[in-house]
């Protein structure tokens, strides 16, 4: 039993990481691997084991989100997930309106797949579509078409998914601004209710980071610039709200379960790779199937190697990530938590940054301009790490 975890956490929202793809994409630094035979059931073994632990070890959690990320959560077959879902419900309190979050690629969102999750109580859908070109998608190394990301969505619809939301990646090499914009408003096309659309960023390691200059060369810092803002223009225009950086959604729809971690609550991570926050305790599973196996058989998942956090640490990450969000930093909070009055202490830089119109503040809340959120690394590294 860890009875100071168990004090820490009476309420959480769940990440559980499906470590599979049917191929490796060339730009991913995720933690996953091609599916071989028999994986799926060695994972779903050792899965319910470490429900089952952390179960012993907090009692029945409040549950608001569950999120189910990868890798490919749909490349569970449907019993798999069942199983899942049962034991979170078995061990945990899922609150009655729960979001149950499912991250889908477009080649295994079948109808059949989509509609048996939607029936185990999936209730919204996120869908890796990355492109709607086909030669940015074979660049990329996904194995699907535009045309089969059109039907995923479509298979959504038909399994009943009321809230689907398709995820998008522009600044690709030699990409150049219509080309992202002929994309974006293919997805809009869909009416999704939620958007993500992130700058792709060249990951050490990856094939797509070592491949030839000539194919990994993105575009000019102007035309990143260009595509980020008109992004923001197109989706206001048809409808949706950005409440963080890279995300936008109709109104009421942004994803819960991300806003509660960036609001800086408790996460229950499960699975390889996975990492939890639980108080002021946080640890990271091991990137590699065995170790996590060999982890929870001898009980030691997430014993091993924990992380304290500091109040210093949680304040910067409390003004890390608040300020990635269209809420932005409550600068009242933030005191509390830090014993740091950002208006006085870094007065000379929020007075630049001001009159340069890369951030605002009204209402106690310090906020990044879109033209901000363009440089928003050296925005929060300026007022928090300086
Ligand atoms: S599908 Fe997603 S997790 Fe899998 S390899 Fe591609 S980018 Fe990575």
């Amino acid at each position: 039993m860890c009875a100071e975890t168990r004090s820490a956490a009476p309420s959480a929202s769940l990440y559980i990481h499906v470590p599979f793809c049917r191929s490796k994409c060339g730009y991913c630094a995720f933690y996953s691997q091609p599916l071989r035979e028999g994986m799926l059931d060695a994972y779903l073994t050792v899965l319910l084991d470490e429900i089952a632990l952390w179960a012993e070890r907090l009692g029945r959690l409040n549950v608001p989100t569950v999120f189910f990320g990868g890798g490919t959560p749909s490349l569970l077959p449907p019993d798999h997930l069942d199983s899942i879902l049962d034991a979170l419900r078995q061990r945990f309190d899922l609150a009655p309106d729960a979001e149950i979050t499912l991250e889908a690629n477009p080649e295994s969102a079948t109808l059949d797949f989509l509609s048996a999750a939607r029936h185990l109580g999936v209730n919204r859908l996120s869908l890796g579509v990355q492109s709607f070109r086909d030669e940015e998608l074979a660049l990329l190394g996904r194995p699907h078409t535009a045309r089969q990301a059109w039907e995923a969505a479509t298979n959504a619809r038909g399994a009943g998914f009321g809230n689907l939301g398709l995820d998008l990646i522009w600044g690709l090499p030699a990409q150049r601004e219509g080309q992202w914009l002929e994309s974006l408003r293919r997805a809009v096309e869909l009416s999704p209710e939620h958007l993500s659309c992130y700058g792709l960023s060249l990951e050490p390691g990856t094939p797509l980071a070592e491949a030839p200059e000539d194919l990994r060369q993105l575009p000019p810092e102007r035309e990143l610039a260009r595509m980020y803002v008109h992004t923001g223009e197109l989706l206001e225009d048809a409808g949706y709200l950005q409440y963080e950086i890279s995300n936008y959604a109709r109104l009421g729809q942004a994803c819960r379960h991300n806003q509660l971690c960036w609001d800086g609550r408790d996460y229950l991570g499960l699975g390889p790779a996975a990492t939890s926050t639980l108080g002021h305790l946080r640890h990271t599973n091991p990137e590699s199937l065995r170790a996590w196996t060999e982890l929870v058989r001898t009980r030691q998942i997430g014993l091993h190697q924990r992380e304290t956090l500091t109040p210093e640490t949680r304040a910067k990450e409390r003004l890390m990530l608040a300020l990635r969000t269209t809420k932005g930093l409550d600068l009242a909070e933030y005191r509390a938590l830090s014993g740091v009055n950002l208006l006085t202490s870094h007065k000379a830089i929020i007075q630049a940054l001001r009159q340069k119109e890369l951030i605002r503040i009204n209402q106690g809340r310090l906020r990044l301009t879109r033209t901000g959120m363009l440089v928003s690394n050296s925005i929060i590294r300026a007022l928090g790490f300086e």
